[in-house]
């Protein structure tokens, strides 16, 4: 029998965003988490650098440079009442977390330590500020520990290891979801007033990634299902530095502190990308300057990655160089004991899986796929609005890496995604909290399981002509080399078909296992689907967007064109079709001008 639990909030996602989104609407409604991870588990642990907040602990910093940044990162397609907004919020969320027992590394007279990150600047001098605040290189993990720890002691519910297939909507109005309970593989339906999606990213939909194996787009796709459109899809990130052919993310924090990029002919070549800003230049283009390097032969040893180097000889000759001073105006010089302080998870990883030592030898590195920019459209308080008129869907938020603000535009800068979490994950809870509380229970739908189940019942009873893990493969083969870093016409629309194909094929799989009890072959199916439904969204609006802006680099349309394009795309899946739409950029203060960094 399918068990049914009221509540008033329901959270799917026990990430950053998720917990935040608990911690504040629990305070006035009755919530529950629903997680298909363990909630320590989720990938907000794995975030290393920092959290950005204008603090100004070490040097003049406000939050209104914080926001110019984050405008100018985003390549003016990020909306700009909704990026004050963060910026300015960031400051208190930043306290709230420090007044929950984060542990975050501190100055030497014990106020929050910050740290310089890519894109991150003094407006008025151009140089990099230090803005990131970090515990070590563990600040998602102490993130993530620190909320879990403030739910379990408000006391809020948590349904570990559920995994939600279906959003519930009734008359217009949400009204709960439907998961599958790993451990029994029963459907659970939670019939509720409020639901925020805080499901994180999607970047397993490509071969050489940063993100944890649950980075399936659970969220975008379920709620894709039901007529919720996507936002800004095109926009992915590639982080510059993956370790090569592995994809683990090496933290933009080694550049932050003194690290230097090198091509096989020895030459720092982001002096020619980014005079100023150089190594610190943002992701998007440090990801095309080291792609553009190895394409012209200049990887190390002609092979397609480069040398991210952290040993303390190179960090003080470039520091001495480059003129980088402490904030007491010292020349700034750092020792391997120094180095090994900051950034200690990420020397073990280099020791584990590359045999390397990074302050002796050179990290061989590549872009990642990173980040999604792109997801449900939400207003800067969370709630899902499902057109170009930003209407609003009662009851349904979205926040996170799952929701598209949208405040990173065509590019997110380093530490803007925790800062994300932490201010709409905060914003989303009070107010779907406030919904919840202003308005009645809406009925169930007949049959609330019935779409749940035909999605299982496909899978199981396929002909088995197809391997769901051959279908995998081609997918993350086909985007890597087609909707990568680098976009063309043609291979955006061989990838558009392929992906058709794979679905096609994908009504052919079979799942082998029919227990009921942790079936993860079934999970991780269900999840394919999702993320073939994304792949599909993604090649089709970037064949669509016919410029280049942020992450989005057209060779057969290298310039931005702000007069067709500054717009957010909105795509709708109808079956195996995509509707495509726009949506103006809300321009508040910073007009539209060339990024040069
Ligand atoms: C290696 C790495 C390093 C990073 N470093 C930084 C950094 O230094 N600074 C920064 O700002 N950003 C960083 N980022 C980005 C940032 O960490 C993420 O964008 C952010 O943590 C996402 O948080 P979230 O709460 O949206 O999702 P997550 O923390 O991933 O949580 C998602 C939750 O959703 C749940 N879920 C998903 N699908 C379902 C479903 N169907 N049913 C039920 N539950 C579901 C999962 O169980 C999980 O609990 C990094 C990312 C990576 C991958």
């Amino acid at each position: 029998m399918t068990q049914t639990h009221v509540f008033d909030v329901i959270i799917v996602g026990g990430g950053g965003a998720g917990l935040m989104a608990a911690l504040n609407a629990s305070r006035t409604a009755k919530t529950a988490v629903l997680s298909k991870l363990y909630p320590t588990r989720s990938h907000t642990g794995a975030a290393q650098g920092g959290v950005g907040a204008a603090l100004g602990n070490l040097e003049e910093d406000r939050w209104e440079w914080h926001a110019f940044d984050t405008v100018k990162g985003s390549d003016y397609l990020g909306d700009q009442d909704a990026i004050d907004f963060m910026c300015e919020e960031a400051i208190q969320a930043v306290y709230d977390l420090e007044h929950f027992g984060l542990p975050f590394s501190r100055t030497p007279d014990g106020r929050i330590a910050q740290r310089p990150f890519g894109g991150h600047t003094n407006n008025e001098t151009k140089k990099p500020v230090r803005r990131a605040c970090y515990a070590a290189d563990r600040t998602g993990h102490m993130i993530l520990q620190t909320l879990y720890q403030q739910c379990l002691r408000n006391g809020i519910n948590f349904y570990d290891e559920f995994q939600v297939l279906d959003l519930l909507v009734q008359g217009g109005v949400t009204a709960g979801v439907v998961a599958v309970e790993l451990a029994t593989g029963e459907l659970h339906v939670f019939h509720a007033k409020s639901v925020i999606f805080a499901t994180g990213g999607h970047g397993r939909i490509w071969d050489i990634t940063s993100n944890a194996y649950a980075y399936t787009g659970d969220g975008v796709a379920v709620t894709l299902r039901r007529g919720i459109p996507a936002e800004d899809m095109e926009f992915f990130q590639f982080h510059p530095t993956g370790i090569y052919k592995l994809g683990i993310l090496i933290t933009e924090a080694v550049r932050g502190e003194g690290g230097v990029l090198f091509n096989g002919l020895g030459e720092r070549f982001m002096e020619r990308y980014a005079p100023t800003i150089k190594d610190l230049a943002s992701r998007d283009v440090t990801s095309r300057a080291i792609y553009l390097e190895v394409k012209e032969g200049r990887g190390i040893k002609g092979k397609n990655y480069v040398y991210l180097d952290i040993r303390p000889e190179t960090v003080n000759l470039y520091a001495e160089k480059d003129g980088r001073t402490n904030p007491d105006g010292t020349p700034y010089r750092v020792t391997a004991e120094e180095i090994l302080a900051k950034i200690p998870d990420i020397a073990d990883f280099c020791r584990t899986y590359l045999g390397v030592d990074p302050v002796k030898d050179p990290m061989p590195i590549q872009p990642t796929a990173h980040y999604a920019m792109g997801g449900i459209p939400t207003d800067k308080f969370g709630q899902v609005v499902i057109d170009d008129k930003n209407t609003v869907f009662p009851g349904l938020f979205a926040a996170g890496e799952c929701a598209c603000v949208s405040v990173h535009g065509a590019n997110r800068l380093g530490t803007n995604s925790l800062v994300d979490l932490i201010v709409f994950g905060k914003h989303s809870g009070l107010l779907a909290a406030a919904y919840a509380n202003g308005s009645s229970l809406p009925s169930l739908p007949n049959d609330p399981t019935d779409f749940s189940r035909q999605q299982i019942d496909q899978l199981m009873n396929g002909s088995g002509r197809e391997k769901a893990a051959n279908l995998g493969r081609e997918m993350r083969q086909v985007m890597m080399d087609n909707v990568g870093v680098f976009r063309t016409e043609e291979g955006l629309a061989q990838a558009v078909e392929k992906v058709q194909e794979l679905r096609e094929r994908f009504k052919q799989v079979k799942v082998g296992d029919t227990s009921k009890i942790f079936n993860t072959e079934l999970l991780n199916t269900w999840e394919l689907g999702n993320m073939l439904d994304l792949a599909l969204v993604t090649s089709i609006t970037a064949l669509d967007r016919k410029e280049s802006r942020g992450a989005h680099a057209r060779d057969d349309f290298p310039s931005r064109d702000d007069q067709n394009w500054l717009k957010h795309s909105l795509a709708w899946m109808d079956g195996d079709k995509v509707r495509l739409d726009y949506k103006p950029v809300v321009i508040t203060k910073y007009a539209p001008k060339e990024r040069v960094y």
